[in-house]
């Protein structure tokens, strides 16, 4: 296939998509937006001013869906200083952070609550040990970061819990005596190499999502034709859910991309939207997420029911609120939202971004080793 044909390729898939977006827009009554998004001036240009007039009128059921997906994902957004709150509630600022103080100021009231329990520790990915950039592919931890997760690995068991597909997130972090915990819990797996050995667990992985395999990847295919025209947006596969990047889109067309992954998700009810920042997320509509995950993996550890636990989980999106809401269910150890913004969040504590959480982790290492060479002075 020459160039030219590639170029002739891409401007039909480009017309298609516009005429299925036109159609799609002419029959249903939808979009509320105040804000049209660029690629719906375009097709104004083509089909008329019936287009924007009804985007301003409004009131269809997806334009309100693709709108609250786009607020949602604006409220996450790393590059906001304000907080996600109404400003009514800004007043309510200083009140959010003393119900969400810093995990660091709170050291060693945290360190108390775990006394004669076993820390288990589980962390996020992106944003938590990384931080947000551009291209997610560049997502790297830094040479201090993985050096303290290493060390936070000898002295508890760890736990990785990422969106992002278990293989990829490994080539990340590189630390075989961890848990993984790939596409929002749906691919778990336990250490290949323990701690002192070479000889880890080579059992199967966990993956509770199976046979919606072969869905993912057909709609990965079509996310992947139907996105292209829209600049800047990628589509990862994160083998049992799909994530559509905005991080790297005009957010004037954020609304074009949104109505695209919306389109193609109506073909498809046995799937399920979350959003996060600057990314939608596509998974099975099975009952699973990464506080289901937590629990499977406290219950492999042995703690299904103990009080002698004390799990610690640090994650900075909407995704690990269902952890913190597992922790605040059980009544137990401590969930930490990284964030510098104001959010709605089942949290009781707070870092500021990925350079906290390594402080915060590497006081605990300073604070385990400490108190290990105590006992041993004691005996
Ligand atoms: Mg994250």
């Amino acid at each position: 296939m020459t160039n030219q044909n590639l170029v002739v390729h891409d401007v039909k898939s480009c017309i298609n998509t516009i005429v299925e977006m036109a159609v799609s827009i002419s029959n249903l009554p939808m979009l509320t937006s105040t804000e049209v998004p660029e690629s719906l001036v375009v097709l104004d240009g083509i089909f008329g001013k019936k287009i924007l007039k009804r985007i301003d009128d409004g009131g269809g059921k997806g334009g309100a869906k693709v709108n609250a997906w786009i607020d949602s994902m604006r409220a996450s957004s790393p590059t906001r200083t304000k907080s996600s709150l109404p400003v009514s509630q800004d007043q309510h600022l200083s009140s959010w952070a003393i119900h969400h103080p810093s995990a660091i100021n709170m050291f060693d009231q945290i360190i108390n609550k775990s006394k004669d329990k076993q820390i288990i520790i589980f962390l996020d990915y992106d944003g938590t040990l990384s931080p947000i950039v551009a291209d997610p592919d560049k997502a790297f931890m830094t040479k201090k970061m993985r050096a303290t997760v290493k060390d936070i690995a000898k002295h508890f068991p760890t736990a990785i819990v990422s969106g992002r597909r278990r293989d990829k997130v490994y080539k990340f972090v590189r630390l075989a005596e961890l848990y993984y915990a790939g596409s929002h819990g749906m691919d778990i797996k336990g250490p290949t190499k323990s701690q002192g050995s070479k000889k880890g667990n080579q059992a199967a992985p966990f993956q509770p999502a199976s046979q919606f395999l072969p869905m993912i990847n057909e709609v990965y295919k079509i996310l992947l034709e139907k996105t292209k025209c829209v600049e800047g947006a990628k589509v990862e596969n994160n083998k049992f859910c799909l994530s559509v990047h905005f991080r790297c889109v005009d957010e004037k067309s954020w609304g074009a991309l949104a109505e695209q992954v919306r389109l193609v998700l109506n073909q498809y009810p046995k799937l399920k939207l979350t959003e996060g920042r600057k990314v939608l997320e596509i998974r099975p509509t099975i009952k699973w997420d990464k506080g289901k995950a937590l629990e499977f993996l406290l219950r492999s550890l042995g703690f299904a029911n103990s009080k002698d636990v004390f799990p610690i989980y640090i994650g900075d999106d909407r995704t690990d609120e269902d952890a913190f809401k597992v922790l605040r269910r059980r009544g137990q150890g401590a969930g930490i939202l990284v964030s510098k913004v104001a959010k709605e969040t089942e949290a009781s504590y707070t870092l500021q971004d990925p350079s906290e959480v390594e402080q915060f982790l590497r006081r605990l290492v300073d604070w385990k080793r400490g108190s290990n060479e105590s006992g041993r002075r004691v005996e």
